[in-house]
């Protein structure tokens, strides 16, 4: 069976905003006639299990349109609870200092097994990824899981291709080729001078390192959303739109149901489907962010005086299953609106029933409702999510800001309350959002849909790895 079958694997780095998108192109690509493995560390593999019922044992392929889709996982060598898990900085230590060997390991033990790995792809955050491809003489490519106009701004900042804000000239404005001047408060916030994340600007910047090294490097974005930035950035780094990747349309029951959450999904559908068209907002903050007390006692109430249904993501703390939800809250709110630890949130976004998203505005998450149509009330926190906030508002047309454009100072109930009615009250601004909001999502349909700009550069990719497969010697995948 498929004895002829391309073997491409991914490599994810163990966060949710970067499985996502990842498992989706591996999806995509399978559903393009590859074999497709998906791979992370065993400590996310063991969350991943927890959660969903799909993420199967190595030697299981989920048949996926003309392919197939397998999971197999390297070792970054702690024990999954591991007490210095969630120290970034050491884990990242941990995670370059091991992860090549791992990873070399698990490439050879494709090969050993009949799936001989003709590409390697992988998020930017890993870079050894492509030194461990390129040094096993194996083509790679990298999916870059940000905005084309967030990569044009890094790689402006890092290559000294413009003038940025520096201590002694904090407040200047930035202007880059294909894109609206951006103030010092629209930069993702790790550029700024006095930034307090040093180790995520290494991260972010280090992304870059490997960039030669990949055949491709893709974006989950399309061509129609970020054509003017798309057409600067490509004589500098050749990039290529095939997203919205949480668009592509699956034909396979089996593709829609593995997921990769790391935790597990409260059904709440059933609770959307007895709310009106367009009724419920939808809040959540994504995978990492969490709101201070204050923050959130201001969310609630300004939540609940809303008088709106609303269904909002709370994600318990690292140290306890605590949510800081204020005392009272939950019985206060019984019959309006419901609070829930994790969704499936492409789910909720496609339900008719949601009216807008109250988003950090992840660029996942600002992916997600745009392709849905979903108007955007922006409340970002940090990094890209302040120069995502800033096109959601002024360049999609798609979203309002809530406070400050670079997050804090506390944001009182009142302006929560006063935002959510603006958006939903049906007023000239609201009605432009909805109009802008529907035709992004059309858009974003006709990209992804057969013969569209992302899928003609999705397959372009397909074939391409196919030629080089057939130029390496030795056999295929035996499936
Ligand atoms: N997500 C989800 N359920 C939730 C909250 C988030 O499935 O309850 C998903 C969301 O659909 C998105 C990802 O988690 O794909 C979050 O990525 P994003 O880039 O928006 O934010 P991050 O977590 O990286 O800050």
């Amino acid at each position: 069976m498929g004895s002829d079958l391309v073997h491409v694997l991914l490599v994810s780095f163990p966060a949710q905003g970067h499985i996502n998108p990842l498992l989706r192109l591996a999806k995509r690509l399978a559903s393009k006639g590859l074999l497709v493995t998906f791979s992370t560390t065993e400590a996310i593999a063991h969350m991943m299990q927890k959660a969903n019922n799909n993420i199967t044992a190595t030697n299981t392929l989920t048949p996926i349109g003309k392919g197939y889709l397998r999971f197999d996982f390297f070792s970054d060598g702690w024990d999954v609870d591991h007490p210095q898990r969630n120290d970034l900085d050491a884990y990242m230590v941990q995670l370059n200092s091991v992860g090549p060997t791992s990873l070399a390991d698990l490439i050879e033990r494709q090969a050993s097994e009949g799936r001989r790995v003709s590409c390697v792809i992988n998020n930017p955050f890993s870079p050894w990824v492509l030194d461990v491809a390129t040094d096993m003489g194996i083509p790679c490519g990298v999916l870059w899981v940000q905005s084309c106009a967030v990569f044009s701004t890094y790689y402006h900042y890092l290559h000294n291709l413009a003038k940025f804000p520096t201590s002694s000239e904090p407040h200047i404005s930035v202007q880059l080729p294909g894109m609206p001047l951006l103030k010092a408060d629209d930069l993702p916030s790790f550029l700024l001078p006095g930034t307090p994340y040093g180790c995520l600007t290494e991260l972010i910047l280090g992304q870059f390192k490997n960039l030669s090294k990949a055949s491709w490097v893709m974006v989950d974005s399309f061509d129609e959303l970020e054509n003017s930035i798309l057409e600067s950035i490509s004589p500098l780094v050749p990039i290529t739109p095939i997203g919205p990747l949480f668009k592509s349309i699956d034909t396979e029951s089996d593709s829609t149901s593995v997921r990769g959450d790391m935790w597990k999904a409260v059904d709440c559908l059933e609770w959307l489907d007895s709310h009106s068209p367009a009724s419920v907002i939808y809040i959540s903050f994504g995978s990492v962010v969490v709101l201070g007390g204050d923050q959130m006692e201001e969310m609630a109430w300004g939540l609940r005086n809303s008088k709106r249904p609303f269904l909002w993501v709370v994600r318990p703390t690292e140290n306890s299953a605590d949510t800081r939800l204020p005392k009272g809250f939950l019985e206060e709110i019984e019959g309006q609106g419901k609070v829930v630890q994790w969704c499936p949130q492409d789910r909720v976004l496609s339900h008719p029933s949601i009216a807008c998203f109250v988003t950090h505005c992840g660029w996942n998450s600002t992916m997600e409702s745009l392709s849905c149509g979903i108007p955007i009330i922006a409340f970002p926190q940090w990094g890209d999510q302040i120069t995502n906030a800033k096109f959601i508002s002024d360049v999609y047309g798609v979203g309002l800001r809530l406070g400050h454009p670079k997050g804090g100072p506390l944001v009182t109930r009142g302006e929560v309350e006063r935002c959510v009615a603006e958006m939903t009250d049906g007023g000239p601004k609201a009605e432009e959002i909805k109009k802008n909001s529907m035709k992004w999502k059309e858009a974003a349909v006709k990209a992804v849909s057969i013969g569209g700009s992302s899928d003609k550069n999705i397959q372009a990719i397909v074939d391409d790895v196919r030629g080089r497969a057939e130029n390496q010697n030795g056999p295929k995948a035996d499936v």
